[in-house]
């Protein structure tokens, strides 16, 4: 069954944009994944000890995949632009890919939470996601995405332009 997957990319190390670009191209690879739409670029302050600041954006994918395949695929694709896994929890690195929503899905196994348990206190989620869904619902907290960034704080996250960043492939507002 297909189903419309919200992930989210985050880079602070290296060519940022040029991670999320290569990052972007290769779940376009993936069989039984196609990707939709593509949020514009944020800058974001990082959570966690001094690092530079992130690079984030949000893609939607249509997904045949059950969610534990789709987690294993990208966190290949984590490995194969240079991501060491084992670091501090949050260290700076070249990609993060993170599994933000899953159309009509709560999953709560060990390894894999959807929605991602911190989604709804990260406006550098948030934000980009906002762009792509901003009806969609949080199926455990029963809020739309425009709604979790309504009650959110302030945080330090700005819409930046794109060099290389198909903006292209965000959806047409009438
Ligand atoms: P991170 O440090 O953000 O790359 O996350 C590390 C671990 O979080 C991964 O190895 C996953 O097993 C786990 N994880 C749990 N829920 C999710 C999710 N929704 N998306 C991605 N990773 C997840």
């Amino acid at each position: 069954m297909s189903a419309t997957v919200y992930v989210g990319l985050g880079s602070n190390e290296g060519d940022r944009e040029a991670h999320l670009v290569s990052a972007l191209e290769a779940m376009s690879r993936i069989d039984a994944v196609a990707v939709l739409h593509c949020s514009s670029l944020f800058e974001s302050a990082p959570v966690g000890p001094p690092q530079p600041h992130y690079l984030n954006a949000v893609v939607a994918l249509e997904c045949t995949l059950p969610p534990q395949r789709l987690l294993c695929i990208l966190k290949q694709i984590e490995r194969d632009l240079g991501r060491q896994h084992g670091g501090p929890r949050w260290g700076p690195r070249p990609i993060d890919l993170d599994i933000l929503l899953w159309e009509g899905e709560v999953v709560a196994d060990p390894n894999l939470q959807v929605p991602h348990l911190e989604l709804h206190k990260r406006r550098f989620a948030l934000e980009p996601l906002s762009e792509l869904a901003p009806d969609a619902e949080h199926p455990v907290l029963g809020m739309t995405v425009i709604e979790l960034l309504t009650q959110l704080a302030p945080q330090d996250v700005r819409r930046c332009e794109a060099t290389w960043w198909p903006e292209t492939l965000l959806p047409v507002t009438e």
